[in-house]
């Protein structure tokens, strides 16, 4: 099934002003070629190939126009009939840049044989080809427009709910990369499961949340081809103005247009992008639970991206984690098997320094893995127990408390800015704590144990309890939200 998003909703004012704007920036590409600017030097040439889109292309055309010229490396023209090109009209140009998109027509090379002829050979004598986000839903029947883009829209190509997500730097030698660091994408569509034709050069990926409807794994967000002496490039990003405003788009855009140019980037990197921001996964399953008002608990935590993972009686999530996406790992679940290899792979991730906050209920998941007790520093026993001799009475729960929660220590990362407030909720009462906990948040409520939130550290790992959460009353809570989302952030970042 296929997902696109068509025109954006610009008013008929606007559009009109933006078409005025497309006109105004659109020059012919026959005749003389337009001069550098003077005051530019040596700028680089752009043609802008356009005209048809599935997209709004008369409103990203002009702001990719500026955006070039503004750097002051490029000047620019525009075609808005890329079938009228022949070799005489590229000779001009040092780089093509790509926002055109036959889709739903990606069969039939709208453009003809004597302007793809022309485009396919200014690229093989050394010059490039930027193409970014849907201008690879074209041309499916064009090989070599496939050998250039590095990649197409196929059959099971889509995108999840627009947000914003991390772009990855996986490749820091790329001189369209070297010097910058992975990012946060503005509100924009992750692309996913788009057909590959290798060989590619893979800069970044973006990891495909299955909870935004995405892919449930990495895929390819910027990568480069080659095509005879010539380079080219590709990233999924870009949608619309909104996407473009990103300054991570604009960097590697301007990076990846000189470099598609000439070879090399010239350009320093930004002096700032935006941070990328943590990957968490929310794992529920094996008790029951607010299946509405839980989640709204993460929601406002603008510097993470949460994913939900719900596994009702495994915790499969970690028998493969070759690809493992997440900074840290809240469970919110109640789970009791994990296999062998579940255990080495969650006890890997901690040595690697993934981050755990374990809420309420997940005080009693993997109760037959006795070092999951250890992890999170508490024991809860569902029956009277002996271990060595001694032997433990059944803990105990209680519903609908109102529980006056005192800060232990407010100038911990966990605890900062919090006062202490009142949760009503469910107490636990009766377990055994780790000596190693540091204890953050405590209640002297006859029905509950002492410790209610504490921190530990266990193998490189960051590990956060909270006893509250079961239920919308808590989760609403302001102080309770902050408690929770401020755990996520320690948890998930590394140490200095
Ligand atoms: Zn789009
Ligand atoms: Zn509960």
């Amino acid at each position: 099934m296929k997902s696109w998003c068509c025109f954006g909703g610009a008013t008929g004012m606007l559009k009109a002003i933006l078409c005025v704007l497309a006109a105004t920036f659109t020059l012919s590409v026959d005749g003389a070629a337009r001069q550098p600017d003077p005051s530019t030097g040596d700028a680089l040439r752009v043609l802008i190939l356009t005209g048809r889109h599935n997209h709004d292309w008369e409103a990203t055309t002009p702001f990719l126009k500026t955006m070039y010229e503004e750097s002051g490396r490029f000047v620019v023209d525009v075609t808005e009939d890329p079938a009228s090109l022949d070799a005489d009209a590229l000779e001009p140009y040092d780089v093509l840049v790509d926002n055109y998109a036959a889709y739903p027509d990606m069969t039939g090379r709208q453009w003809g044989k004597t302007a793809e002829d022309a485009i396919v050979e200014f690229v093989r004598q050394g010059k490039g080809m930027v193409l970014f986000h849907a201008a690879v839903a074209s041309f499916l029947d064009w090989p070599e427009f496939l050998e250039m883009a590095g990649c197409s829209w196929g059959e099971d190509s889509a995108h999840g709910r627009r947000h914003e997500y991390n772009v990855d730097i996986v490749d820091h030698d790329h001189p369209i990369t070297h010097g910058l660091h992975s990012f946060a994408t503005s509100r924009d569509e992750l692309y996913h499961r788009l057909d590959m034709h290798p060989p590619i050069q893979l800069l970044a990926r973006s990891y495909s949340m299955a909870s935004a409807k995405g892919s449930g794994r990495y895929e390819p967000m910027v990568l480069t081809t080659d095509i005879g002496q010539g380079r080219c490039f590709y990233t999924a990003m870009g949608h619309d103005v909104e996407a473009m405003e990103g300054a991570g788009f604009q960097a590697v855009m301007l990076r990846a247009t000189e470099w598609a140019a000439t070879g090399a980037v010239n350009m320093p990197p930004p002096d700032a992008l935006p941070a990328r921001k943590l990957q968490a996964v929310v794992l529920t399953g094996g008790h029951d639970f607010d299946e509405e008002a839980f989640p709204k608990l993460f929601e406002g935590d603008e510097a993470v991206l949460y994913d939900a993972v719900h596994q009702e009686k495994d915790s499969k999530i970690f028998e493969d984690i070759s690809d493992w996406p997440y900074d840290v790992i809240v469970l919110y679940n109640m789970s009791n098997k994990i296999s062998e290899k579940g255990r080495a792979n969650f006890l890997r991730l901690l040595d690697q320094g993934t981050g755990l906050v374990v809420l309420h209920h997940a005080i009693i998941a993997y109760q037959e893995w006795p070092e999951f007790a250890r992890i999170i520093g508490v024991n809860y026993y569902q029956e009277e127990s002996t271990i060595n001799g001694v032997t433990y009475p059944k803990s105990t729960y209680k519903h609908d408390v109102d529980m006056p929660l005192r800060i232990e220590d407010g100038s911990h990362p966990v605890t900062q800015g919090l006062k202490d407030f009142v949760v009503h909720d469910e107490t636990y009462n009766g377990m055994t704590f780790g000596a190693a906990n540091q204890v953050l948040v405590s209640t002297k409520h006859p029905a509950s144990a002492k410790s209610i939130a504490w921190v530990r550290q266990y193998k490189n790992a960051k590990v956060c309890f909270i006893q509250v959460g079961h239920g919308p009353q808590v989760f609403t809570n302001p102080n309770y939200r902050q408690l929770v989302h401020q755990a996520v952030h320690w948890a998930g970042t590394a140490p200095e």
